[in-house]
Order: structure tokens, then C-alpha cells, then sequence
């Protein structure tokens, strides 16, 4: 385990005060906070290195290509995938679903053909869809879910036909903090020859994510919600399958020859790189990566995963108090939860998590139990805007609203909900602060 308090001082913004009151951040499924050897890291590449990447035959411009390539490794070997070729830059996890929405239903999808995305999706991964189901009339397929938040994985099955082309899902509910068995959800989808994207916003950041373990055929996530800048975010695609899409967008970097008649294009991950990488956020996202691979993948989800349990435990003595999501706090005893979950979170059939749970569960089989760093809750008749609007004054800083996820909002029937989103940094007293928070508004109303 790491040392807290030393890990705090690592994040200055942590420290200031918000209407005089010490900041608790728990918006962290929105954005995390930056270290300082990332700030540091992005401000030594703009005083000393910087120039343009990949085409300068000057000193600094190859220093800051060897930057930007390094990077690159870092990233694959985060999400131990098979080579860098594998790893494109984007922008974040919107720009990567936007792309493989795109260049996958140019390449592989006709009139009529369908995907299957799920019900607790965030917008990014329904909207580009959409779009494409606008522009080619393909077909959205949605994965129902039960009442507390677990995808039906018989229902799942059901849904593939002989005209499926991908299945794209999240790997963590940004809501309900879900963890989906994305193991199971790739067998079934290979079984029937389709691909599938994982959309790993929610994660990347919480748990050792092993892109070859899952299997997937494209992942997705953002720098910024893992301790890094914004405007970077990684789409790891497995080779063939980057081989085979067509172009997202033209421009220089991605071009092999243009002439007016006919242009050759790179290969993968250029391919799909048109125009100025942001370079300096890239190398800003490795340093980042370092960082928590530094402090361990396992103890970050470890650390968060008593969080969790803890705020469950605390807030549950709430009256009124109403969480989103399967979030017993009896499930969450286990201490090896995140020891399963280092495992990619793809246990299977038999696995222990199943025997843990078969006996409250009808999809028992499949379901996916664990919890990551968010919860989600109403109180009472409390508008979810007013009691964020009230922890506000108090410094505690929680995300209100629909969380890009309307169509879980309407699932769950409701509008809108309070999230307390955790991060390595967070600490219990926090938690005791927002518990105390809740309380003191619940008594106003
Ligand atoms: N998917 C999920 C599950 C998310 O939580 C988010 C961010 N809230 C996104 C996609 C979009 O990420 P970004 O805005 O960084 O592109």
C-alpha cells in the first residue's frame, strides 16, 4: 500500500479551500486532479523540447518525437497490448468511440445491420451510433439491464443475429459503478464472429486493465480521468483490426504519398493520426501512467475499493437514502475483490464471485458484482441539484445530473442523481465530511 498522506502532497489542489471550507473532491469519474510530476513533466517538454513531432530532421524536434513515441510504449504496455502499432492517440474516449463508430460502419456495416451496446452506456457511446444508424440505417440493439444494475447476459445473448457486426459496451458504469463482465461479454460475441469495443473511461483509472486477458478488438479511454492532461485518450485496436478500418480523417502525419490522382496512406497507428498530435499532453498522459503504475495498480484499487465499501457502509445509515446499483455492502466484504478484478475482471462461470452471489442473483452465471469507485444516491424528496448545490458550500464537490447517461436515467426512473466519484487520493475522513454534509442539508429540507 502507499503512503496517503504523502500521495496528497503529491496534488497541491487538494489542499485549497472552496468558500473557506477544505476542499473534497469526489468528482473524479468527470476528471481527476494532476500531480505535480505531470505538471512538471508537460512545463519542461514546452521550456526545452518543443517541436513539432515526426518531422523535423532537427535535434529537438526528435527529442520530442522520441517523447511522443515513448509514450506510445508506455501506454501499451499499461494495457499490455501485444505492440505500439496497436495504440492510436485521440483526443479521449469520446473521439476513440467516434472513430471506430465511423470508420468501422463505413468498412463493415450495411443497411439493416446491427450493434448491440447496452443500457447503462454513456451518451459517447450511443450518439456516434446513432449517427451512423443516421447516415448508413444501422440498427442499435440495447442490452437490458435488471433493477439494480446488472446487464441480463441471457438477454445479451439473445440479441445476436445473423446481421450483428460489433457489440460496444462500458467496462465500468459511470452511474452505478458497475463492473461489467467484459470477459464473457467478448467469448460470446466471438463465438458469433462479431468484435467488440470496450469503453474503458471508467477503468483504466481503478484497475489493472489487460487488453490481450479481455481479448477485446478495441478499447478505449481518457488521459484526463487517469491523472493526466487533457485532450489525450488512447484507442488500443488490435492490429488486423486497424489494418482493416479505413481512415477517421485526413491531413498530414497520416499520408504515405499524395498526388491529386491517388494518396497512400500510413499504417496503423499514423493511419489514424492526421494533423499535430498533442505530443505534449501524450508524454503529460506517460508520466501519468508511471505514476500510478508506481504506486500499483492493485493498491490503488485496493485503497478505493475500502473507499467504496466505506462510503456504501456510511451512507446506507442515512434515512431516506436511496443508492443506484447492486451495493450491498456484503458484497463488498470480501477482501480479494480487487485481486479478482486485477484478473481483468473476466472471472468466469464457476469463479468464485459467481458462488458468491448465486444465491441472490438470476443471472448468477454471469453477473458482474463488483463495484468501482462511484456511487450513486438520491435522499428523500431532495432535488439531486440542490443537495449538490448545498455539499457545494460546504467544499465538497459531487457531479448532479443525468451523467451523460439519459437512458439510464429513464431506466432507473429517475432524473437525475448525486455522484461521489473516489480517487487514489480520497481518504475516509472525506467521507465522513460528505456523510455529515448530506445530513446537515437532509435536516434543512
Ligand atoms: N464513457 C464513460 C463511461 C465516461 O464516464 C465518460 C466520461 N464521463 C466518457 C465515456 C467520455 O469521456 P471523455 O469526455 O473524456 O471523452
Amino acid at each position: 500500500m502507499y503512503d496517503i498522506n504523502q500521495v496528497r502532497e503529491d496534488f497541491p489542489i487538494l489542499s485549497r479551500k472552496v468558500y473557506d471550507k477544505p476542499l473534497v473532491y469526489f468528482d473524479n469519474a468527470a476528471t481527476t486532479q494532476k500531480p505535480l510530476c505531470v505538471l512538471d513533466a508537460m512545463r519542461e517538454e514546452y521550456l526545452n523540447v518543443n517541436a513539432n513531432v515526426h518531422r523535423g530532421v532537427h535535434w529537438m524536434s526528435q527529442q520530442a518525437t522520441e517523447l511522443h513515441e515513448q509514450a506510445r510504449e508506455t501506454v501499451r504496455r499499461f494495457l499490455n497490448a501485444k505492440s505500439t502499432t496497436e495504440i492510436v492517440f485521440t483526443r479521449g474516449t469520446t473521439e476513440g468511440l467516434n472513430l471506430v463508430a465511423s470508420t468501422f460502419a463505413d468498412e463493415c456495416m450495411q443497411e439493416g445491420d446491427e450493434v448491440i451496446v447496452s443500457t447503462m452506456e454513456h451518451h459517447s457511446n450511443i450518439v456516434p451510433w446513432q449517427l451512423q444508424a443516421r447516415n448508413k440505417g444501422i440498427v442499435l440493439k440495447v442490452i437490458p439491464m435488471s433493477d439494480d444494475g446488472i446487464l441480463d447476459m441471457e438477454a445479451y445473448k439473445s440479441l445476436f443475429t445473423e446481421k450483428t457486426r460489433i457489440v460496444s459496451v462500458c467496462h465500468v458504469s459511470n452511474v452505478l459503478g458497475t463492473v461489467n463482465p467484459v470477459k464473457d461479454i467478448v467469448r460470446i460475441a466471438h463465438e458469433h464472429g462479431v468484435p467488440v469495443m470496450i469503453d474503458g473511461a471508467q477503468s483504466a483509472p481503478h484497475f489493472k486493465v489487460d487488453v490481450q486477458d479481455i481479448d477485446c478488438d478495441f478499447f478505449v479511454f481518457s488521459g484526463h480521468k487517469v491523472y493526466g492532461p487533457t485532450g489525450i485518450g488512447v484507442l488500443y485496436g488490435k492490429e488486423a483490426w486497424l489494418e482493416k478500418l479505413p481512415p477517421y480523417q485526413g491531413g498530414g502525419e497520416m499520408i504515405e504519398h499524395v498526388s491529386f490522382e491517388h494518396t497512400t496512406f500510413e499504417r496503423p497507428p499514423l493511419k489514424f493520426e492526421a494533423g499535430t498530435p498533442d505530443y505534449i499532453a501524450s508524454h503529460g498522459l506517460a508520466v501519468a501512467l508511471d505514476y500510478v503504475s508506481k504506486l500499483g495498480m492493485d493498491n490503488i484499487a485496493a485503497h478505493e475499493q475500502e473507499l467504496a465499501r466505506y462510503a456504501i457502509q456510511r451512507l446506507q445509515e442515512i434515512p431516506e437514502m436511496k443508492i443506484y446499483g447492486k451495493l450491498r455492502v456484503e458484497e463488498l466484504r470480501d477482501e480479494n475483490d480487487y485481486n479478482r478484478r486485477k484478473e481483468g475482471y473476466g472471472f468466469d462461470a464457476v469463479g468464485k464471485n459467481s458462488q458468491l452471489l448465486s444465491s441472490n442473483s438470476q443471472h448468477s452465471t454471469f453477473n458482474s458484482q463488483l463495484h468501482d469507485a462511484v456511487v450513486s444516491f438520491n435522499v428523500g424528496n431532495i432535488h439531486h441539484m440542490d443537495l449538490g448545490t448545498l455539499l457545494d458550500r460546504l467544499g465538497i464537490a459531487v457531479r448532479t445530473g443525468h451523467h451523460c447517461a439519459q437512458p439510464l436515467m429513464d431506466r432507473l426512473g429517475v432524473l437525475g442523481t448525486v455522484r461521489a466519484s473516489f480517487a487514489l487520493y480520497n481518504t475516509k475522513e472525506e467521507i465522513d465530511t460528505l456523510v455529515a454534509g448530506i445530513d446537515r442539508v437532509r435536516k434543512m429540507f
